[in-house]
């Protein structure tokens, strides 16, 4: 009998509805390195806490709801940063192929590297996964370092890599005022975007305060204090900026 892979997660939902195409069951996974300021889910940093899972469990307990995905639903793996815990990943989204299911990651990409070990398995994981959400926190290096703790050059090589490979990818970006929302900024992310091929959509996603509580019950002063999420007319202006509308999700339709 072989072992049964395992991998932490923090948490499952069973009808996400933003999160990828369609209606999808969604495993939070336990860990991230990133330290975002605008995190709205602190509670699943912690790595090597959540609850110990098989993948034949987490995929079992999606399928109970496969009558609910009709032809553009399936399952997205969030977190935390999924790419932490590759072999889960490999494992569960080959048996989720096997039955036909969509497989979705929701990534920052920081753990991404051309080096080895991480990258075969990467490579390996991308032949079973049919979207990736790709969050680019700050297009700056400087200034991403200051929103997320961590720079920002691996992950554009991860979008870069994702372009050379055509896998499809929704570039979504967290607007921050006094973080990332300035014209300049929003201008580079536009033309790096358009350096890529296989972008599928772009989503602007407003900064909000609900996951605050979280920082206050975990003991973490909240870095935003007194940044009110951005205007309807800057949420405009970005999604101009960024050329929302050219990008129409053909791939995943
Ligand atoms: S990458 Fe995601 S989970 Fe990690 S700190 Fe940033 S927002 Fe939070």
């Amino acid at each position: 009998m072989t072992t049964p892979v395992t991998g932490f997660i923090h948490s499952t939902e069973s009808f996400g509805s933003v999160d990828g195409p369609g209606i999808r069951f969604i495993a939070f996974m336990q860990g991230c390195r990133m330290r975002c300021q605008f995190c709205h889910n602190p509670d699943t940093w912690n790595i090597g806490g959540g609850v110990e899972r098989s993948t034949d469990d987490v995929l079992n307990e999606a399928l109970a709801y496969r009558e609910f995905w009709g032809d553009k639903g399936g399952i997205t793996i969030s977190g935390g940063e999924p790419l932490l815990q590759l072999d889960f990943l490999i494992d569960l989204f080959k048996k989720a192929k096997a039955q036909g299911v969509h497989t979705t990651i929701d990534t920052c990409g920081k753990p991404f590297s051309r080096e080895e070990p991480f990258f075969s398995k990467f490579e390996e994981l991308m032949e079973y996964t049919d979207l990736l959400l790709f969050d680019i926190k700050h297009i700056d290096n400087d200034q991403h370092k200051i929103l997320t703790a961590n720079g920002n050059q691996n992950i554009l090589e991860m979008a870069q890599y994702l372009s050379e490979i055509g896998k499809p990818v929704w570039i979504r970006h967290v607007l921050v005022p006094e973080r990332s929302d300035y014209d300049e900024y929003l201008i580079r992310l536009d033309e790096f975007i358009k350096t890529l091929n296989n972008v599928d959509k772009v989503e602007i996603l407003p900064y909000h305060t609900m996951g605050r509580y979280k920082w206050e019950t975990l003991g973490l002063k909240y870095p935003l204090d007194g940044i009110e999420p951005p205007t309807k007319e800057r949420v405009e202006n970005a999604k101009q900026l960024l050329h929302t509308e050219d990008y129409q999700g053909y791939l995943t339709r």
